[in-house]
C-alpha cells in the first residue's frame, strides 16, 4: 500500500470527528436537520485547523444521496467523488492562485449551470481574502442574488481583508485554535492505529509546538514516526523537533533559584549551540513560570494543560518558588522576547536575560523584614544575589580579582544605574577596594575590540537605535583617555546621533571596560583619488543632509 500523509488519512468524514470545533459542527448539524441553508458561508481561523474539512463534509451532506440524518454517508457516488476531489458539482478553488477578475467572470459563467446529479453546486473558495478587488466586486453581483442551487463557502485565515460588504452576506463562522490536550488525545489515537509507540509527555511538547494547529501537529507526528520507526524514544524525539521539555526549563528555574551563574551560562550557550529557536524558548519559558504561578497562586491542577505527572511536578516545584518572584520573572522574559529582535548577538542576549534573572533581588515580605529584626542575617540571600551579576560585568574573572563594581567617574556612573535598574551599588565594597584605572594603567585598544559587542549589546537595552547606528563603526585607536571610532565615508547623520548619546555610550564603556573613556567619532576620509569636483559634490550634498537630515546610501 503507498504512503499516506497522516493529515490526509485521518481527515474527518463526518462532523464528530472535526476537533475542537464542536460550536460550529452543532450549528451546521441544525441548519441541515431544519433546512436552513445559507448561500454563502464564511469559515475564518489559523491554518489547519479543520476550516477546509468542515467545508467538504458540509458539501458532502447537502449533496449526499443517502444521507445520515445530517452527517454524509461518505458511501454514495456523490460522497466519494467529493472526497476524491473528482465532483462536478463541488468545486474547491484556491484564492491564491485564482484571484483576478477574470477567473472570477469564469467562475460567475460557471454558476449559471444546474448540478449534474446533486441537489447543489457548491463552490469552496480557500484563502479568499487574496482576492483583488475587482474580483470581490465581480463576486458581489452573483452574491447579491445568487441562483437558488448555489452555495459559496470561503474560507480564510485573514478575514480582515475581506470586503464588508461581502462578509455581510455570509453566514459567518470562527474557527478556534485547538485545545492542547484534544490534539493529544487525537495523536494518541492516531499512533495506536498506526502502532506506533510514543508518549504522552512527547505528544504533548509536539502539540504545543503546532500552536493548536492540527495539521502542523499530525505533520510532526508524521516526520517523527519517518525518522524513528514504530518505536518514537523520548530523547530522539525532542533532538529531531528541537523540542524543549518541561524538565529542561525546571532545571533552569532551579538554576536560577540556586544563583547558579555558570551553570546558566552553559545553559545559555548550549541553546544556542542546538539551534533552539529563541522564540520558542523564551515563551516556553514564560510559559513554565505561568504554570508555577497557577500551581502557586491555585494549589490546582485543572487549569495546567500537560500530562497527569507532569501536573504532579509542577505542584512540586511551586512551593520554591514566591508568587511576587514569579511574576518578575515573566516580566523579564517578556522583556527579553521583545529585545530579541533588535538583539545583534543572540547568545549574549540570552546569557544577559539568565544572568539577570538569577540576579534579581528576590521578594521580600513583611513577615521577612520583621523577623530580620531579631536575626539579620536572614535577608543576607538578597545581598549575595546582587553580586553574581558582576561576574558579568567584569572580564577581570582570569586575573584571580574577586570581581567588583566597575570603577566608573560619577557622572558616568548615575548613567550606568539608569541602564540597569535592577542593579543597586554596593557601597561598604567600593570604599575598600583600589579604583580600577590604578590595577590596569592603560587599557589597550584590542580589549575595546574584543569587547566591541558586548558593549552594542548593553547600549541597545538602552537605545536599540543607537546601538545598530554605532555597530556600523569600529574602535580604531586610544590617546589617553580618548577612543576614536571609525566609521565609514556617508555616516555623517548617524554620528550626530552617536554623539548625541555619548554619555550613554560613555557610561557602558565605563561599566564593561572599567575605564572611562571619552569618545570620538571619525568619518572615513575618501579615498585621495577622488576628484575635486566629486569632493564639492560631497560638500553640497553634505550641505543638504545638514539642513534636512538624512543618510547617503551607498550605490
Ligand atoms: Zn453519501
Amino acid at each position: 500500500m503507498s504512503y499516506q500523509a497522516i493529515s490526509r488519512k485521518y481527515r474527518p468524514q463526518k462532523f464528530d470527528e472535526v476537533i475542537g470545533q464542536s460550536h460550529i459542527c452543532a450549528t451546521l448539524k441544525n441548519a441541515i436537520q431544519s433546512n436552513r441553508i445559507s448561500h454563502a458561508y464564511l469559515f475564518t481561523g489559523s491554518r489547519g485547523i479543520g476550516k477546509t474539512s468542515t467545508a467538504r463534509i458540509l458539501a458532502k451532506s447537502l449533496n449526499c444521496l443517502n444521507p445520515q440524518g445530517f452527517d454524509p454517508c461518505n458511501d454514495c457516488q456523490n460522497c466519494k467523488e467529493i472526497t476524491g476531489g473528482r465532483s462536478m458539482d463541488v468545486l474547491e478553488i484556491d484564492g491564491a492562485s485564482n484571484r483576478g477578475i477574470d477567473q472570477i467572470r469564469d467562475l460567475r459563467e460557471n454558476v449559471k449551470y444546474p448540478p449534474s446529479n446533486s441537489k447543489y453546486r457548491i463552490f469552496i473558495i480557500d484563502e479568499v481574502h487574496m482576492l483583488t478587488k475587482e474580483a470581490f466586486n465581480a463576486l458581489l453581483k452573483t452574491l447579491e442574488e445568487p441562483p437558488s442551487h448555489v452555495i459559496f463557502i470561503f474560507a480564510t485565515t485573514e478575514p480582515l481583508k475581506i470586503p464588508p460588504t461581502i462578509i455581510s452576506r455570509c453566514q459567518r463562522y470562527d474557527f478556534h485554535r485547538i485545545p492542547i490536550r484534544e490534539i493529544v488525545a487525537h495523536l494518541k489515537n492516531i499512533a495506536a492505529r498506526e502502532q506506533v509507540e510514543i508518549s504522552a509527555e512527547i505528544l504533548t511538547l509536539l502539540a504545543k509546538k503546532a500552536e493548536g494547529g492540527m495539521r502542523d501537529a499530525e505533520s510532526l507526528l508524521d516526520q517523527l514516526i519517518a525518522f524513528s520507526g514504530q518505536k518514537v524514544s523520548t530523547e530522539e524525539a525532542k533532538k529531531v523537533l528541537s523540542l524543549i521539555d518541561y524538565e529542561y526549563y525546571i532545571k533552569i528555574g532551579n538554576k536560577i533559584l540556586e544563583n547558579d551563574s555558570e551553570a546558566l551560562l552553559r545553559i545559555a550557550g548550549s541553546v544556542i549551540d542546538e539551534g533552539i529557536n529563541l522564540t520558542e524558548f523564551f515563551s516556553g519559558f514564560s510559559e513554565h513560570f505561568r504554570n508555577l504561578l497557577i500551581a502557586r497562586s491555585t494549589g490546582s491542577l485543572e487549569m495546567l494543560d500537560m500530562p497527569e505527572d507532569m501536573k504532579k511536578r509542577y505542584v512540586e516545584e511551586s512551593h520554591k518558588w514566591e508568587t511576587g518572584d514569579l511574576l518578575r520573572l515573566i516580566k523579564m522574559i517578556t522583556e527579553a522576547e521583545l529585545g530579541l529582535k533588535t538583539s545583534i548577538n543572540h547568545r549574549l542576549h540570552i546569557e544577559f536575560a539568565l544572568l539577570r534573572m538569577s540576579a534579581m533581588p528576590q521578594t521580600v515580605t513583611v513577615a521577612d523584614i520583621l523577623k530580620s529584626l531579631n536575626n539579620p542575617s536572614y535577608l543576607s540571600k538578597t545581598t549575595q544575589v546582587r553580586e553574581t551579576i558582576d561576574l558579568f560585568n567584569l572580564p577581570s574573572k582570569e586575573t584571580g580579582s574577586v570581581p567588583s563594581e566597575p570603577k566608573i567617574e560619577p557622572a558616568a556612573k548615575s548613567k550606568s544605574r539608569d541602564i540597569d535598574s535592577d542593579r543597586e551599588p554596593i557601597e561598604h565594597k567600593q570604599k575598600t577596594q583600589p579604583p580600577v584605572d590604578a590595577e590596569i594603567p592603560n587599557i589597550e585598544i584590542e580589549q575595546v575590540k574584543k569587547l566591541w559587542t558586548t558593549i552594542i549589546e548593553k547600549v541597545a537595552a538602552t537605545n536599540p537605535s543607537v546601538a545598530s547606528f554605532l555597530s556600523m563603526g569600529q574602535p580604531e585607536t586610544i590617546e589617553g583617555k580618548k577612543l576614536t571610532i571609525m566609521f565609514r565615508n556617508g555616516a555623517s547623520f548617524h554620528l550626530k546621533s552617536i554623539q548625541s548619546k555619548a554619555e550613554l555610550i560613555e557610561a557602558c564603556i565605563a561599566n564593561l571596560c572599567g575605564h572611562s573613556l571619552k569618545i570620538k567619532c571619525v568619518e572615513k576620509q575618501a579615498e585621495p583619488s577622488d576628484t575635486e569636483t566629486e569632493n564639492s559634490v560631497n560638500a553640497i550634498t553634505q550641505k543638504v543632509i545638514d539642513i534636512f537630515g538624512g543618510e547617503i546610501i551607498p550605490t
